[in-house]
C-alpha cells in the first residue's frame, strides 16, 4: 500500500501514519520527494485498508498496490487449472458445452432433453429448478421436486448436474441430492453470505458474471469462495447490462482473455442470456470458443416455443447438434477439442 501525504506535511503527521503502519506488523519507507512525501508499507498489505489512514490528518490518499485477490490469481498458480466434475474435466484441452433447459418443468421434459443432451455429444446438463424471476408472479421453478427430476433424468443418461443455489437453507438439499456444479446466478455474485457457505463444501462452483459488475469485483467474489477452501470455481460470462436494448444483455468477449490473464481458474460463456434470442447463440457461441473460452452454458429445450422460462432464448435439439458440428471445427482449429 501506498500512502500520498498532502503538501506541506509535518513530520508528526508522517510518523503517525508510519506507526500504524508498523503497528499493522509491517515496515514502513518514507520517500520525500521535492512536491510530496510518499510512504509505502512493506509486507502483507492485505491487513490494511485504505480507510486506515485516509482518515489521518496529512493524507490526502492511500492505496492498495497489489491485488486484493490471491488465491484465484495467475500470480499464485501459473498452470491452468482443471475442475473434475463427477469425472468431466473442465478448463483443460477439451471444452465442455453444458447444456439444458432454463428450468425443470416435468419428468418428461427433462428426460427427452437429456437424450438430446447427450446425443448432441455433450458431457454435462444444466437445469434451474429454483428460479430468480424479475417478477413474484412468474414461475419460480419446481423446487426441491425439480432436483428429483433433473437427478433422475441426468442419472439415466450419465450426465452430471448443474443448478442454481439462490438460498443458503438449500445448499444441505443440494449437496444430499449430489448436485454435480453449484450455480450461482448474475443477481447473487455478490451475495457475500451465500459465497461464504459455497466455498465451505467442495462441489465446483459456477459464478456468473453480475449484470454490471466489472471484471475485478466478479475475480474479489471468487476469491469468497476460494477462501473458503473451495478452489473449484468456473467463471461464467452471461452479458452485461448496458445502453443497448437490441439484445437482452451484451456479451463481454474481452472478459474472456483478461479473466485467462488474471486467474487460473476455467472461464466458460453463456450465450443465451447475453443474446435472450436463439438466433443470436451459434454466433456468440462461436466467438467464445475462439477467444479462448473453456466452455459454454447454453439453454436448449425439447420444444422451446413450450418452454415455461426463456422460451426466446432456447436451441431446439438439432440447432444444438449443429452448434456442437461448427464449434468441432473451431476447437480443432485451436488445438483443443469438444
Ligand atoms: C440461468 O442460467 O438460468 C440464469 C438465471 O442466468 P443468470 O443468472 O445469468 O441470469
Ligand atoms: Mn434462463
Amino acid at each position: 500500500m501506498i500512502i500520498i501525504m498532502d503538501r506541506g506535511v509535518t513530520e508528526e503527521q508522517i510518523g503517525n501514519v508510519v506507526s500504524r503502519i508498523r503497528d499493522s506488523g509491517l515496515d514502513a519507507n518514507v520517500s520525500r520527494g521535492t512536491e510530496r512525501t510518499v510512504i509505502g508499507a512493506i509486507g502483507d498489505e492485505r491487513k490494511l485498508d485504505p480507510e486506515m489512514f485516509n482518515s489521518l490528518s496529512g493524507v490526502e490518499y492511500a492505496m492498495h498496490i497489489v491485488k486484493q485477490y490471491k488465491i484465484v490469481s495467475r500470480e499464485s498458480h501459473a498452470a491452468d487449472t482443471v475442475i473434475d466434475i463427477s469425472g468431466v474435466p473442465l478448463g483443460g484441452k477439451q471444452i465442455q458445452v453444458i447444456a439444458g433447459p432454463c428450468s425443470v418443468e416435468t419428468q418428461e421434459q427433462m428426460d427427452v432433453a437429456a437424450k438430446h443432451v447427450l446425443d448432441a455429444g455433450c458431457r454435462l446438463m444444466r437445469g434451474g429448478a429454483f428460479k430468480p424471476r424479475t417478477s413474484p408472479y412468474a414461475f419460480q421453478g419446481k423446487g426441491v421436486e425439480g432436483l428429483d427430476m433433473f437427478e433422475k433424468a441426468a442419472g439415466r443418461h450419465g450426465l452430471p448436474i448443474v443448478t442454481e443455489l439462490m438460498d443458503v437453507r438449500m445448499l444441505d438439499t443440494f449437496l444430499e441430492r449430489g448436485v454435480d456444479v453449484i450455480q450461482i446466478g448474475t443477481r447473487n455474485m455478490q451475495n457475500f453470505d451465500l459465497l461464504k457457505e459455497v466455498g465451505k463444501v467442495s462441489t465446483p462452483v459456477i459464478l456468473k458474471r453480475g449484470m454490471s459488475a466489472t471484471v475485478s469485483e466478479w475475480l474479489m467474489s471468487a476469491e469468497y469462495i476460494a477462501a473458503g477452501g473451495n478452489h473449484n470455481i468456473i467463471f461464467c460470462e452471461r452479458g452485461v447490462r448496458t445502453f443497448e436494448n437490441a439484445y437482452r444483455n451484451m456479451l463481454d468477449v474481452t472478459a474472456i482473455p483478461v479473466l485467462k490473464k488474471e486467474t487460473h481458474l476455467p472461464v466458460i460463456i453463456d450465450p443465451s442470456h447475453a443474446g435472450g434470442k436463439a438466433w443470436m447463440v451459434p454466433a456468440l457461441s462461436r466467438a467464445a470458443i475462439a477467444a479462448g473460452a473453456d466452455g459454454l452454458l447454453v439453454e436448449m429445450h425439447p420444444n422451446p416455443c413450450e418452454a415455461w422460462c426463456d422460451a426466446d432464448q432456447a436451441l431446439n435439439p438439432q440447432e444444438l447438434k449443429d452448434l456442437m458440428g461448427v464449434l468441432g471445427q473451431i476447437a480443432q482449429a485451436l488445438g483443443r477439442e469438444i
